[in-house]
C-alpha cells in the first residue's frame, strides 16, 4: 500500500495500513492480520472500537431523526447537555463537531467576557507547549512550531507562559494589561504527556478569582474518564469557568462541547455564535450514551486501576532500558520519554509488534489505550513495547511521528 495517497491532502505522514474492523482494543487490517490498539484513535475509541450500544444508539437514532437544526429545540441536546454538566460540575453547554472548535468557542467567550469588563484589547494567557487545535485562533493559542510555521499572520491576544510554573502566571498579571482568561490543558498531551501539579491547579483558580479571569481548561483529550477522573481537573479539587471537551465524548462519532458556569455560562446570546451540525439529534444521543455506559461501567476508575497496572508494567519492564528518561503519566494517558528522537518506532510497533502507538514531540511514546482493555490486554501492550525496544534502539530520526 503506498504511503501517499494520490486523492487526499497530505495533512498526515500515514503509515501503509488501513483497518477495515474493530472490536474493544483490537484491529483487524485490510490483510486481515490483528493488531493490539494502543492509542484508541488518540483517546477517542475508550469504550472501545465498535462498542455494541453506542453502535445500536448510532443506527437508531440515523433510522429515526438525525438533523433538524438549532433554530428549533432539541430534546437529546438538552439531556447531553444536563448530564454532562452533572458530571463536570458545569451549568451549560454549547455542542458543535471537533475538540478546535470547542476552544473556538472557549476562546471567543473570553473575548466577550473581556470587551464585557470595558477591556477593548483581551489578552488570554496560554501554555508553553500546549496544543488547543489547528483552526487559526486555536492554532495561535498552540505552541508548536511546527505546526505553526508557515501560517503567519497569526492572531494576536495570546500571552504566552511556562506550564506549571506559579510564579510566572504572578509576573504577567503584573506586568500585561488586558488578561481576561487563562486557557490551559490539566495533562499536556499532544505537548508530551505532562502534568499541572495539583498546587499549582488551586494556586491558579485564586490568582483568576483575585484578577477576574476565566479560567479555561482544555480537557479535549485528558477528559472523559482517561485520567482516573471524569476530569483530569478533579484531581486538584478545583471548579473551572469554562471547559472544552471532544475526542472520547462521542467514541469516535464527531462531537466536542464547551462547557461553561457563573458568568461565563451567560455570555452567548442569539447571533453571538451558532453551529449548523453542532448538537444534532443523532451525535447528542451517541454522547449520551458513552456517558451512561461510563458511568454504569465506572470507566474513570477502570481507567485508574488499569493505568496503575501499566505503568508498574512498564516501569518494571523498561528499568533497564538505557534509552528510557521517564515514564509519567495519569490514568490511562502514558508517556515514555527516550533520550533520543524516536519517531520510527511508531512504524516498527505496528509492523513488528502489531501494536498501535504514537509519537508526540519526537522523543516521547504516548499511549493511550481504551478503558475497556482487559488486565490481559495491558499486560500485552507492555510486553509488546519491551520487545520494540529491546530488539534494537531507535534510528534517531524525527521523520514521521504521526500529529494529531
Ligand atoms: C485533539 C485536541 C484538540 C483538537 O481537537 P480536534 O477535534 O482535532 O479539533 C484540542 N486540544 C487538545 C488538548 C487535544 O488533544
Amino acid at each position: 500500500m503506498p504511503q501517499t495517497p494520490s486523492s487526499v491532502m497530505r495533512t498526515y505522514a500515514r503509515q501503509p495500513v488501513s483497518f477495515t474492523r474493530g472490536d474493544g482494543a483490537r484491529l483487524w487490517d485490510d490483510e486481515g492480520k490483528e493488531y493490539l490498539d494502543g492509542i484508541a484513535g488518540i483517546a477517542v475509541t475508550s469504550l472501545g472500537h465498535c462498542h455494541p450500544e453506542v453502535a445500536r444508539v448510532v443506527a437508531e437514532q440515523a433510522g429515526t431523526l438525525m438533523h433538524t437544526s438549532n433554530v428549533f429545540r432539541i430534546a437529546w441536546q438538552e439531556q447531553l447537555g444536563e448530564r454532562l454538566c452533572a458530571v463536570a460540575n458545569m451549568e451549560k453547554a454549547f455542542f458543535c463537531n471537533s475538540g478546535a472548535e470547542a476552544n473556538e468557542a472557549a476562546l471567543k467567550i473570553a473575548r466577550l467576557h473581556g470587551h464585557g469588563k470595558g477591556v477593548s484589547l483581551p489578552q488570554i494567557m496560554v501554555m508553553d507547549n500546549a496544543f488547543h487545535g489547528r483552526t487559526l485562533a486555536t492554532l495561535s493559542a498552540t505552541d508548536n512550531p511546527s505546526k505553526k510555521v508557515g501560517f503567519d499572520p497569526l492572531m494576536p491576544g495570546f500571552v504566552r507562559v511556562p506550564y506549571d510554573d506559579i510564579a510566572a502566571v504572578k509576573e504577567a498579571a503584573r506586568h500585561t494589561p488586558g488578561i481576561v482568561a487563562v486557557l490551559i490543558e490539566p495533562v499536556q498531551g499532544e505537548g508530551g504527556i505532562r502534568m499541572a501539579s495539583a498546587n499549582y491547579l488551586k494556586a491558579l483558580r485564586a490568582i483568576c478569582d483575585e484578577q477576574g479571569w476565566l479560567l479555561m481548561l482544555d480537557e479535549i483529550q485528558c477528559g472523559m474518564g482517561r485520567t482516573g477522573a471524569w476530569f483530569a481537573h478533579q484531581h486538584a479539587g478545583i471548579v473551572p469557568d469554562v471547559m472544552t471537551v471532544a475526542k472520547a465524548l462521542g467514541n469516535g462519532f464527531p462531537i466536542g462541547a464547551c462547557l461553561a458556569r457563573g458568568v461565563a455560562a451567560d455570555l452567548f446570546s442569539p447571533g453571538l455564535h451558532g453551529t449548523t451540525f453542532g448538537g444534532n439529534p443523532l451525535a447528542c444521543h451517541v454522547g449520551y450514551t458513552v456517558l451512561e455506559v461510563m458511568a454504569r461501567e465506572k470507566m474513570p476508575q477502570r481507567a485508574a486501576a488499569l493505568g496503575q497496572r501499566l505503568l508498574a508494567g512498564l516501569q518494571e519492564a523498561l528499568s533497564a532500558h538505557p534509552n528510557v528518561v521517564a515514564i509519567r503519566g495519569a490514568g490511562l494517558m502514558l508517556g515514555i520519554e527516550m533520550n533520543c528522537p524516536c519517531a520510527d518506532l511508531v512504524g516498527r510497533a505496528l509492523h513488528e509488534q502489531r501494536l498501535l502507538i504514537t509519537v508526540t514531540r519526537d522523543t516521547i511514546i504516548r499511549l493511550l489505550p481504551a478503558m475497556v482493555c482487559t488486565e490481559a490486554q495491558i499486560d500485552d501492550i507492555v510486553a509488546r513495547i519491551a520487545r520494540l525496544l529491546f530488539s534494537r534502539p531507535p534510528e534517531q530520526s524525527a521523520a514521521a511521528s504521526i500529529p494529531i
